[in-house]
């Protein structure tokens, strides 16, 4: 895996493919025509949205993850809003919110009140099918500012829709996307050590559950990281080496620290900077120490184009409740795909329905590399019937209808009230 991530970050960083790529004219319109090509069936158009309800609730976390430290006073847990739709016909679709607000802006509050009061009321009555048209009434009602507008929120009723539309004609994610259902997912185990000494035990940790990859988080402390990566390349010589620093480091701090990433075994740098330092992004490029992977800048499809013709990124670490769902993420696959760049995937220690969409979108578009899908690691609890367990540091992508998974409406009543209570 680690000599064909050099190979493809090679393969992909000429600019000779991207220019001609985008020469073409077609880089969004590539993207953004594929998926809409689903025809809609006659029978499917007379199902609409009848109901929306929402559940927020906060998972138990097990073990250190620097994401989940709140204010203080703030309850535990990893926040999310369960939703579920109910179409006309009585077929039922969930889907779910997972906002961490020290990762963006959107907090449990916000994304329960934007969906209850502003998106609910743009979705009911609406098209089951018309998945597009759906994104389009959220954005009218929630409008973006640089992005998409409160995408976490909007992620958890385009998965709910997804799910859904799948259960009503009894077809999978893969098979309403006419592609292949793909898997299993090989999952990268992260890494968030706060002392060097930490290193080793984080590592046996994800061994002894059979992971071979690992993802660490970096920054601000460059020779921290370079020492971190290097304990870990040394115990791990053939494990997929993944440095994220979510847009902890300066620029000058950056240049000076990819070279050594490099040097100590790091495949990809992740978010080096933050979102809107876009010169610096492209400066890093061009050093090409690594090759430099987006994540928390890269909201809707328009950014990645647009980025892409700025020449400020090797790949995109994707993420489908980043993008606003799973339609965007899949038009941003499909980009990068055209344009040659690298597709990662990631998620935000999604609970296990977020985590199906993220499973489904990875496996259907032929995932190359280790995902750092890392909610089996950090959630102490799940709201289906059969929860995701990996087996040897992978998880089988669902076959059954929409998301393929059952969710425990029992369990999500029971986690709400817990939830309440706590805080
Ligand atoms: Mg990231």
């Amino acid at each position: 895996m680690w000599s064909e991530a050099k190979h493809l970050s090679v393969a992909t960083s000429g600019t000779c493919t991207r220019r001609g790529f985008l020469r073409r004219a077609g880089v969004g319109t590539v993207g953004l025509l594929v998926t809409r090509s689903l025809p809609v069936r006659a029978a499917e158009a007379t199902v609409k949205i009848e109901r929306l309800e929402t559940f927020p609730v906060r998972y138990p976390t097990v073990g250190y993850f620097k994401f989940f430290e709140g204010p203080p006073g703030t309850p535990p847990g990893r926040p999310a809003v369960l939703v579920k739709i109910t179409a006309d016909n009585g077929a039922v679709g969930w889907g779910e919110s997972v906002p961490i607000p020290k990762w963006s802006y959107e907090t449990l509050e916000s994304a329960t009140t934007t969906i209850a009061g502003y998106l609910r009321p743009m979705l009911l009555g609406r098209d089951v099918f018309d998945l597009a048209g759906a994104h389009e009434a959220m954005d009218s009602a929630i409008a973006g500012s640089f992005s998409t507008g409160m995408p976490i929120a909007k992620a958890g009723l385009d998965m709910a829709l997804h799910d859904l539309a799948g259960n009503v004609v009894k077809q999978s994610l893969a098979q309403r996307w006419g592609r292949p259902r793909g898997g299993p997912i090989t999952l990268s185990w992260t890494l968030n050590p706060r002392t060097l000494d930490e290193v080793e035990p984080l590592i046996e940790e994800g061994w002894k559950r059979g992971y071979l990859n690992f993802n660490v988080k970096v920054a601000p402390d460059p020779e921290f990281d370079v020492a971190m990566c290097k304990r870990v390349k040394q115990r791990v010589p053939g494990g997929f080496l993944w440095a994220d620093a979510n847009g902890g480091y300066d620029l000058a701090t950056a240049l000076e620290v990819a070279p050594k990433l490099a040097n100590a075994g790091v495949a990809v740098l992740e978010q080096p900077l933050k979102p809107n330092r876009l010169s610096g992004c492209r400066e890093l490029k061009k050093q090409g120490a690594l090759p430099i992977i987006l994540d928390e800048g890269v909201v809707s499809p328009q950014d990645l184009i647009e980025f892409i013709r700025l020449g400020l990124l090797d790949g995109v670490a994707m993420k489908p409740a980043r993008c606003g769902g799973l339609l965007p993420a899949r038009r941003q696959v499909e980009i990068l795909r055209d344009a040659g760049l690298m597709f990662l995937g990631s998620g935000l220690t999604d609970p296990d329905v977020s985590l199906a969409a993220s499973l489904a979108l990875y496996g259907a578009y032929g995932l190359q590399f280790p995902a750092a899908l890392n909610g089996p690691q950090f959630l102490g609890e799940s709201l289906i019937k059969k929860p995701f367990k990996p087996r040897d540091g992978q998880l089988e992508v669902p076959e059954g209808p929409g998301l393929g998974i059952e969710v425990d409406e029992d369990k999500v009543k029971d986690l709400v009230r817990r939830s309440q209570t706590a805080g």
